[in-house]
Parts: structure tokens; C-alpha cells; sequence
């Protein structure tokens, strides 16, 4: 088996950090890739390094003075060699040398940015003693800025001869070798990107949460660990709010069927969440019909009606080309034989529902036009949910039972996904009803 084993900001953020790591990494001697992100917080309070070296990056720009930033990068560096004796990592010429480059005023952000998760790297590979690998010689880009997949396969072939190796996260280089960053978050990607390119077997993501929670536990406190949750579950969970990895850390290991393992290094006892392929996802991997519930916020639901609406051509083509024309796009369009419902984005509407509604008035002549504004939208989500009698009964009775009505119910042709709208000021309460109706 081999194991690409990326660990996060929070996994990393000092030296009582950095021995946990060493520990799990060492437990198992399959976890050969380890992809590192930069050290991010130690208390609520604290900065991220990946910020501070924004802001670094931007006052060394417009040359202003960057030594308030640079100095807390730098003590932080400078502590974790201290603390675990390792002097041979050379931080403090590494860091002279990016001051050096600050200083000119001609370093990119994007260079400035990825020197969090190099001087992570450096020590890491330094505290495990094995080589570190900078990532600009292993992932690569193309002219546009995307992923070049088989340049990096390429240059991630000299990966497989070594036993264990530390890459930092985050970034790569351009055809003409000029560092790129992902967006923020995008260690993760890297983790998937090298998974792929060494054919691991699993892509495991160490983190500070025990895994994917069933619910919100913000709102349901009692919620549970997913044990295991398939890519379209988690797709469908993580549009709806849950947050999750960076959402393009999942195309490169889902095409090469490699699943992914959340864990937590704060608790490396805890099993975590797989995340596998549709196919893979056992039985006996699922603790009842569902995934998860997740949702949001901010929605406004237009409902139009007109007798015999369903016979009129065009209706519904002729309402979203109101829509393009304004440049909206809508959730969800559910409707019956004498009337039409689009969900649309409060963000995407603002300062545009006077025009909107008086261009659908003029130009469907519905017979009339409600907008509900504050509308929560709530997903159910679960493959084995579809061909399960009931589902949908269970939920509502739960909702009824909560005295909460819903104002629209959409469900997805691969019963996967149930999607209620609620008033706002009911989300949590809905939530805590679905949950428990299904969960307890
Ligand atoms: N350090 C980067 C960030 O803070 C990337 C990462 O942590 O994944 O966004």
C-alpha cells in the first residue's frame, strides 16, 4: 500500500504540532508522500504564516516597510527549529534570503505566498530526516495556469524510488519555471495531485476535525462522524454549505478512483471519514439512509401562476431569459400545472427585484407574482434514500412535529438529495428535526 499523507495549517503550527505529525507519519510505514500545508493558527487569535506572508508581500510591494509582518514569520520559523533541535534546517539563512528577495520589490506574491508551506517543508523533512522536494519541480502548470497532469506525472516519476519524502503544498511552477499558488486552501490539491502521480492507495487528509459531521454541530450538537460519504454526496453536501476540502482537491484522486481519508492529528485514534467512488461505498460503510444534511441561508423563491401554465410553450424558457439577460442563474425551478417556482441567490438579485419583477410581469402576464424573501434552503442528502419507501414522510412528519412548514420541496430524479425550503428563522429548528428523525 502506499499513502500520501497531507497535513493542514492547524496540524503544523508549532514544534507540539510538528511532533504529532512526526508521530502518526512514522507510525506507518506506508505513509510515504507527505504533503505539508504552512503553519496556521495556535489559538483563535493567532495568524495564519499564508496571511502574514500576504501582507508581507504586499508592503514589500508598494515598499513599505514589511518588518512587523516579516518578524512574526520569522519567530515562528525560527521557534520550531529551536524547540525540536533543528539547527541543520537552516531557517535563518532561508529566511535572509526571502527578506533579500522582499527587499527588491520584485517578488510575486505568489512566491512570497509559498514560502510558507517551503519553510514547512524544510523543517519537516529535516525533523522526520528524509528529503524535502520543492513542489515547483514536481507540479506543474501550463500557459493558462491549469494543472498540467502528465508534466507532473513526469516529473513526479523520480518520487518512486524514495521510501519518504516531504513536499510542500500550495503551489508549483509555470512553463517558465515562475512559482503558481492554488487558490487558499490548496495544499489540499497538491495532496491530490501527488497522490495521483505516485498511485497511491489512499489520499489520507489530516486536519483538526474528527472527520465530515452528519450535521452542522453548531446546530445539532450531538451530531455524528460520517464514517463515509461517496464524491456525489459530498458534492451535493458541500454546494449546500458544508464545508469541506477545497473543492478542487477532489477531481484528480475521484478520477483515479484513489479515496480519501479525513482525519484528525489532535486524534489520530479516530477513524475519520473515507470518501470513495459511488461504487465502492459498502453497506456496511453507512450508518443509516443518509449522508449528511447541510444548508444555507439567503434565498428569495419568486412563484408565478397562470392558469394552464403548463400548456404554454416557452414559459419557462421566456422567465430565464430574464434571468440571463441580468446575468442570474437559479437554484432550483419546481413547479406544478398552474404554477412556476424559481429560487434565486439573494447575493445575485440584490438591487435588481424591482426590474426583475416588473420585466416578468410585462413580459409572462402571469396572473400573478409572489416573492418570498429569507428563505433557508436544507438538503437531505443520501444515496440510500433513493427507492426507500417513506423518506419523504418521515422528514415532513418530522418538520410538522417541529411546527415548521416548508415552503418548497425539491428532489433530485436520483432520489439522492431532498431539498426543503424553509422561513430563515426556522433553519436551525429544521435542521435539528431532520436530523434527529433520521439520525437518532
Ligand atoms: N497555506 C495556504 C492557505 O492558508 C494553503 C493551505 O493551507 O492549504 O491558504
Amino acid at each position: 500500500m502506499i499513502k500520501t499523507a497531507k497535513f493542514g495549517g492547524s496540524s503544523l503550527s508549532d514544534a507540539g504540532q510538528f511532533q504529532k505529525v512526526a508521530a502518526i507519519v512514522k507510525a506507518d510505514a506506508e505513509r510515504r508522500f507527505i504533503v505539508v500545508s504552512a503553519p496556521g493558527k495556535r489559538f483563535s487569535t493567532d495568524d495564519k504564516i499564508t496571511d502574514l506572508l500576504y501582507r508581507t508581500a504586499a508592503l514589500a510591494r508598494e515598499r513599505q516597510d514589511f518588518s512587523a509582518p516579516f518578524s512574526l514569520i520569522r519567530d515562528r520559523y525560527l521557534s520550531i527549529e529551536r524547540e525540536l533541535g533543528l539547527a541543520a534546517a537552516h531557517m535563518g539563512p532561508a529566511l535572509d534570503e526571502i527578506e533579500a528577495a522582499l527587499r527588491t520589490g520584485q517578488a510575486t506574491a505568489d512566491f512570497v505566498a509559498s514560502r510558507g508551506e517551503y519553510l514547512c517543508a524544510r523543517l519537516m523533512g529535516a525533523y522526520l530526516g528524509v528529503p524535502m522536494v520543492d513542489a515547483a519541480e514536481l507540479v506543474r502548470f501550463d500557459e493558462n495556469g491549469a494543472v498540467d497532469f502528465s508534466a507532473t506525472a513526469r516529473c513526479c516519476e523520480r518520487l518512486k524510488g524514495l521510501d519518504r519524502v516531504v513536499i510542500p503544498g500550495f503551489y508549483g511552477a509555470m512553463p517558465d519555471g515562475s512559482v503558481r499558488t492554488f487558490s487558499r486552501g490548496g495544499s489540499d490539491i497538491t495532496g491530490s495531485i501527488i497522490a495521483r502521480a505516485v498511485e497511491a492507495n489512499v489520499y489520507e487528509n489530516w486536519t483538526d476535525v474528527d472527520g465530515f459531521m452528519m450535521a452542522d454541530p453548531r446546530i445539532v450538537p450531538e451530531a455524528r462522524v460520517m464514517h463515509a460519504v461517496s464524491y456525489e454526496e459530498l458534492r451535493e453536501l458541500s454546494y449546500m454549505g458544508a464545508s469541506v476540502l477545497h473543492e478542487d482537491s477532489i477531481f484528480p484522486v475521484r478520477q483515479a478512483r484513489i479515496p480519501i481519508q479525513v482525519r484528525n492529528t489532535n486524534r489520530p485514534e479516530g477513524g475519520g471519514t473515507w470518501i470513495v467512488n459511488e461504487g465502492t461505498l459498502m453497506k456496511e460503510h453507512r450508518q443509516g439512509l443518509l449522508a449528511g444534511i447541510a444548508g444555507r441561508r439567503g434565498f428569495t423563491m419568486i412563484t408565478l401562476t397562470k392558469e394552464n401554465l403548463h400548456k404554454e410553450v416557452g414559459f419557462g424558457y421566456n422567465l430565464l431569459k430574464i434571468l440571463d439577460r441580468h446575468g442570474i442563474s437559479f437554484e432550483s425551478m419546481p413547479c406544478g400545472i398552474d404554477n412556476l417556482t424559481v429560487i434565486l441567490n439573494d447575493a445575485d438579485i440584490r438591487g435588481k427585484m424591482d426590474l426583475l419583477y416588473h420585466e416578468i410581469r410585462t413580459e409572462l402576464k402571469p396572473d400573478t407574482v409572489e416573492i418570498a424573501s429569507s428563505i433557508a434552503l436544507i438538503a437531505t442528502v443520501g444515496r440510500g434514500m433513493a427507492r426507500t419507501v417513506g423518506v419523504a414522510a418521515r422528514l415532513f412528519t418530522a418538520l410538522s412535529e417541529a411546527g415548521i412548514s416548508s415552503r418548497i420541496i425539491d428532489q433530485s430524479p436520483k432520489e439522492m438529495n431532498l431539498i426543503v425550503g424553509v422561513d430563515q428563522r426556522d433553519f436551525e429548528g429544521a435542521v435539528r428535526a431532520i436530523y434527529r428523525a433520521f439520525c437518532e
